[in-house]
């Protein structure tokens, strides 16, 4: 066994593990990551964020997605197999690996590959899968960055074939007919948006009455109308019993009854962080009755030195935040100019079409008693969108009906995780809406979209007949 020392020890190499050990190696310090998984990246490069992106963009090109509404073929996908669609991905994850790799090695940043187990305050075992100790590393401080997976109950069959999660899902070796998706949140909605895109009959069920629910409403509906128009089905307001294979696939049981069969079942109901066998116990570290680990608004847990990022920490739980998270994180262990993580960000949603967001919805500024105006522009009203293939969408704005404040803005439609940023960027510096009004926007482009929603806004404001 090796006796090794690093100012950082950073466990997990996700995207809070990689912005914590980067912001320290900045600020002078030596930094050691400890990854136990086959590579480097986290749940985000290996089974998550990337993965599914690029899942989704090599399905919108392979299937002539956005051709199909050109020549009226709005429900027939060009067939595409499994091994097209993972030869793009592999090659992505390849690239995404070997930049992380040089990233770590530009900033010197030494990696060891194991599991990370505290042993006390100051000192960290890295145990091989055989649970053999290879090293004993002392610390000065620790960043539990060590993400989450999915939360997966005994009683569901889980196989690499039938009954999935988001990560078995990757390895399936052919598209399915048919797939039941079971939650109805952000995994799984993309995942039920991809495959119906690929031409697969989709059935998602949930408890809930409509998709993504946190969304502001019209947006949720507007996902929903879209989905039904390529074929997806929502079973809303069901809960299930059971989940049973059967040699032909799947059947599931609902609590109403309803029995629903499949070739495959997506289970996509909440993730748990990655704690066990971790050994946080030996530094005084525990969970909160959700299973995460509590933290400070600077990220420190119970033990001052240790903090924790990500994913292992709740909500929001996305690759964006936690990008921020490790970087704060660093910077106040070792002295950085800091600041408190922005409880301001926004939510980017990458479903077919895509929805983004940022700041309150109509049905929080209704709770909250708020006076406020809405602007919409629709896709069909954007010239840049007849070009490229005429998509049903929305740019919404809501905004103070006296003062004019941003409040507000969400956006379904192609480009709206990238578009939203715009918003963002205004609503940082409390724009108004006339802000948008008063600027000239390349044309043709989508980002106009947002001034055309600011002007049909003011308009309802300042010029009602
Ligand atoms: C299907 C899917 C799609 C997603 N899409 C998006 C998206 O589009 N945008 C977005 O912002 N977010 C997305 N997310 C969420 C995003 O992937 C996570 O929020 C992000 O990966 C969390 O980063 P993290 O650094 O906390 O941990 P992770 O990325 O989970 O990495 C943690 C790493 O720690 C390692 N580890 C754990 N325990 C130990 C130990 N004891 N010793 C050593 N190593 C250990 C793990 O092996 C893992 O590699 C998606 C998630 C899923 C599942």
């Amino acid at each position: 066994m090796e006796e090794l020392f690093a100012d950082f020890v950073v466990i997990g190499s996700g995207p809070s593990g990689q912005t914590g050990a980067i912001q320290a190696a900045k600020l002078g310090k030596s930094v050691l990551v400890i990854e136990k998984g086959e590579h480097l990246g986290g749940a985000s490069l290996n089974s998550g964020t990337i993965p599914s992106k690029s899942l989704r963009e090599a399905i919108l090109d392979m299937t002539d997605f956005y051709q199909r509404s050109f020549y009226g073929r709005t429900k027939e996908a060009k067939a595409v197999s499994i091994n097209e669609l993972n030869f793009r991905l592999n090659k992505i994850l390849n690239n995404q690996r070997e930049e992380l790799k040089k990233q770590f090695h530009k900033n010197d940043i030494r990696f060891l590959h194991g599991l990370a187990k505290f042993e006390d305050p100051h000192r960290v075992l890295v145990l091989d899968q055989e649970g053999r100790i290879l090293y004993r590393v002392r610390f000065e401080y620790a960043l539990i960055a060590s993400g989450s997976k999915p939360r997966n109950p005994k009683h569901v069959p889980f196989d690499d074939d039938k009954v999935l999660d988001s990560t078995r899902l990757l390895s399936i070796d052919r598209v399915p007919k048919t797939l039941i998706v079971l939650g109805g949140g952000i995994v799984g909605a993309e995942y039920a948006s991809f495959f119906a895109a690929l031409g697969t009959e989709v059935t998602v069920v949930d408890k809930e009455k409509h998709l993504l629910p946190m969304l502001d409403k019209e947006m949720s509906l507007l996902l929903q109308k879209s989905l039904g128009d390529i074929g997806l089905k929502m079973v809303g307001n069901t809960e299930f019993d059971r989940i049973e294979k059967t040699k032909e696939g799947v059947k599931l049981f609902c609590k109403d009854g309803r029995v629903l069969s499949a070739e495959m079942l997506l289970y996509s109901i909440g993730r748990v962080g990655n704690i066990d066998d971790m050994g946080v116990e030996k530094v005084g570290i525990g969970v909160d009755k959700r299973g995460y680990i509590p933290v400070n608004s600077l990220f420190q847990t119970v033990a001052p030195h240790i903090y924790a990022v990500g994913d292992v920490i709740g909500t929001p739980a996305l690759a964006a935040t936690s990008f921020e998270q490790g970087r704060l994180a660093a910077r106040h262990a070792f002295g950085g100019q800091t600041h408190y993580f922005s409880s301001f960000y926004p939510i980017g949603i990458y479903t077919i079409p895509e929805i983004s967001s940022c700041g309150y919805t109509e049905e929080q500024l209704d709770e909250l008693g708020f006076h406020y105006e809405t602007g919409r522009a629709y896709y069909h009203e954007i010239a840049r969108n007849q070009i490229v293939g005429n998509d049903a969408g929305l740019f919404k704005i809501l905004f103070h009906a006296e003062t004019l404040e941003i409040l507000g803005i969400h956006i379904i439609g192609r480009g709206a995780t990238e578009n939203i940023h715009i918003g963002q960027v205004a609503m940082t510096f409390n724009a108004r809406i006339d802000y948008f009004i008063d600027q000239v926007f390349n044309y043709p482009t989508y980002a106009e979209g947002m001034r055309i929603a600011a002007l049909n806004g003011y308009n309802k404001i300042h010029h009602r007949k």
